[in-house]
């Protein structure tokens, strides 16, 4: 293994640039990256590698999330950590996702970006960047993390918790991994420890996992409505508290109850940002114990999104998505 880091470059407002439109990817931003960190001193060594089409983030499909894989684990073996440059709004969905495809991971992958692009007045990006780069050349680590601000997340642990803030990023249930400032100031005791690679290579449909939201109001046609596409494996409920949803709807339970009889896996996540599921804690939240609904513990959504398509990509078996689901992969539940 060098010590080099691969930087890779995916898409994002660390790469954009004003259009009549708003922001857009850049033509030749790489250059430009390169060019700009070629007058930076004390980085470490390093590549950098541009996607064909670097994208909007927004714009991510779970394709993208194997093919982000697919660049990191075909050299994985000539760098010592991996920088990823992802927009930030699904910067924390494809960290989770990452971490659950390269399971057992022996170095450190780090996924960063900016709110304000890499050629505007009071960019982000380089800050961002070095701190990323730095950190990847240097953590002895099986971590698939988030920098963004000041702080490590890990990825699957975090969320994008402000549009406007250049500390965008929270992991509300789970310490930093470390703090950038004038030292690094590195949490080793937190950071997973490099594994043996159990990198997984699913070939995701978009469709097999939906989210639902409860609300006042929520019916069971709507439920049915979401829940009969012949496609859907997988539903992410999020719940209200502690884990409850509205058990005096008529209909309601069965409709997830007849959800959970085809076949789809049906996982219960909090609203709240902090704490965890307790089913059971609230006759509401009991009724969904009693029809195979899991609880995702104190797992983000994105978190809980990707485990679930992860999963669902490379299992038939929909009880053993359930046990699996229920089971600490790599650090994203407490
Ligand atoms: N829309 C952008 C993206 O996610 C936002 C950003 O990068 O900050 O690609």
């Amino acid at each position: 293994m060098s010590g080099r880091v691969l930087v890779l470059h995916t898409g994002g407002t660390i790469g954009m640039a004003r259009s009549p439109d708003g922001y857009r990817p850049m033509p030749g931003f790489g250059a430009v990256l390169r060019r700009q960190l070629a007058g930076v001193s004390g980085l470490p060594a390093f590549d950098l590698v541009e996607l064909p089409q670097p994208i909007d983030s927004a714009n991510l499909q779970p394709a993208q999330w194997t093919t982000i894989a697919a660049e990191l684990v075909a050299r994985w073996d000539d760098y010592r950590g991996f920088v990823v440059l992802h927009g930030t709004d699904t910067m924390a969905w494809t960290a989770s996702a990452l971490s659950f495809m390269l399971r057992g991971a022996d170095r450190p992958v780090i996924l960063t970006g900016a709110q304000v692009p890499l050629v505007e007045p009071r960019s982000d990006a380089l800050a961002n960047l070095q701190a990323a780069l730095v950190l990847a050349a240097r953590l002895e680590c099986g971590e698939i993390g988030l920098f963004f601000g000041r702080r490590l997340l890990r990825g699957n642990r975090s969320t994008k918790s402000s549009s406007t803030a250049f500390d965008a990023f929270s992991s509300p249930n789970a310490p930093a991994l470390a703090e950038v400032g004038i030292e690094i100031g590195i949490d080793a005791g937190q950071l997973l420890p490099a594994g043996a690679r159990d990198f997984a290579r699913p070939v995701f449909d978009p469709r097999a996992v939906a989210v639902l939201t409860v609300h006042p109001g929520l019916s069971a046609r709507q439920v049915d409505a979401l829940t009969d596409d012949p496609a859907l494996r997988g539903l992410v409920l999020c719940s209200y508290g502690a884990g409850n949803l509205p058990d005096a709807e008529p209909g309601l339970i069965d409709a997830l109850a007849r959800a959970v009889a085809r076949g789809v896996v049906v996982v219960n996540r909090t609203q709240c940002a902090h704490g965890p599921v307790v089913q059971g804690a609230y006759a509401t939240g009991a009724a969904l114990a009693r029809i195979g609904v899991v609880p995702a513990a104190d797992m983000t959504l994105e978190s809980a999104f990707a485990k679930l398509h992860v999963l669902l990509a490379t299992h038939a078996d929909p009880a053993r998505v359930r046990t699996l689901f229920a089971t600490a992969l790599c650090g994203e539940m407490s």
